[in-house]
């Protein structure tokens, strides 16, 4: 197999703020995997968080080259492989495992989820995200959003009930989802939950920093609404550390190496009575398409990355009021705008 890559820059349609900072452009890697005249497409969206930067993705992607063989078929040994070669580098092996799953279905001329088994009709509608800013500009934004039918609002500031009730000034009766990101004290959360109880948010994401599941387990046990982590949960071996300690997690393939290391963290969620939220960081239509041939497996969807961006490179994947519209061509279905 054969695999090459370039970046690519995506501008973001607004800056965008979450708690621990803010994004107005992004630069991510399309990378290419060809065998036997067929090419397969994925994209890596390295996150500083996790410890990875394009250089780091683009040094993964040359180490891996020579251990992927000839056959892509052999899907389960190659990413056994990377998996254990690249640990620290899991978004360049999901942008592998993309390519790869886009490839066997392009060879096979049939859709990802189709090849998956999944029916796209039981996908729930995705959440649409409100950055983190001032309360006037929330209330612009919100009213920008009225077509999306679901909003997941950041917070983690110091104004966060006035960023609710900026929403609820616009759109007092949508659903809204919270993620604080990892930005409040742990003394401070119950508070915070109690508070957006009263602004009728349907669960709230990544309370407390991460490696602190004893909070966690305080605050679900206080029953006021679901606790869904994302920090708190990267790959398949967190999951069972938080039995008891969440009602959800958030899966984003990115941080757990792809479709394959998706869906055993999937199984692991369900097999312990949690919901499972898939989510995403910011990138084109194609890292989105991916992640999105599991939605119909998912009990909430965050995946907005690419409506965020001001142009997306690709095209193929259909939005329509919070509905992911999957295509029925072969592989992740999604191909170039140039
Ligand atoms: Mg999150």
């Amino acid at each position: 197999m054969q695999l090459s890559w370039h970046r690519q820059d995506l501008r973001l349609h607004r800056p965008f703020t979450i708690a621990r900072g803010t994004a107005v452009k992004k630069q991510t890697l399309v990378v290419e995997l060809t065998q036997d005249g067929v090419t397969g497409l994925g994209e890596a969206v390295p996150t500083n968080y996790y410890g990875q930067s394009l250089d780091s993705a683009e040094r993964t992607l040359a180490a891996m080259q020579p251990l992927l063989g000839e056959d892509p078929f052999n899907l389960q040994s190659i990413l056994e492989l990377l998996l254990q070669r690249f640990g620290d580098q899991l978004a360049t092996v999901a942008a592998v495992d993309f390519a790869l799953h886009d490839w066997l279905g392009k060879r096979l001329g049939v859709p990802t989820w189709r090849l998956l088994g999944l029916d796209p009709a039981k996908a729930p509608p995705t959440s649409f995200t409100i950055g983190i800013d001032k309360p006037e500009l929330i209330e612009q934004k919100v009213a920008e959003a009225a077509w999306h039918p679901i909003l997941k609002v950041k917070l983690g500031t110091e104004f966060d009930e006035a960023i609710l009730q900026a929403v609820r000034r616009i759109a007092p009766e949508k659903r809204i989802r919270v993620d604080a990101n990892a930005g409040w004290k742990p003394q401070q959360a119950l508070d915070n939950i109690r508070m957006c109880a009263r602004y009728g948010v349907e669960y709230v994401e990544q309370p407390v920093p991460p490696g602190d599941n004893e909070t966690l387990r305080r605050l679900r046990e206080a029953r006021v609404l679901p606790i869904v982590v994302d920090e708190s949960c990267v790959v398949a071996g967190d999951v069972a550390r938080l039995n008891g300690c969440v009602d959800g997690i958030n899966i984003k393939l990115d941080k757990c190496g792809g479709i394959r290391a998706g869906l055993q963290m999937i199984h692991a969620a369900k097999i312990l009575g949690m919901k499972v939220m898939l989510g995403c960081m910011i990138g084109s239509s194609l890292y989105i398409a991916a992640l999105a041939q599991l939605s119909p497996l998912a009990d909430w969807l965050d995946l907005d990355g690419h409506l965020l961006l001001a142009e997306d490179p690709f095209e193929g994947l259909g939005y329509q009021a919070g509905r992911l519209i999957l295509s029925d061509r072969p592989g992740l279905g999604v191909a170039s705008r140039a």
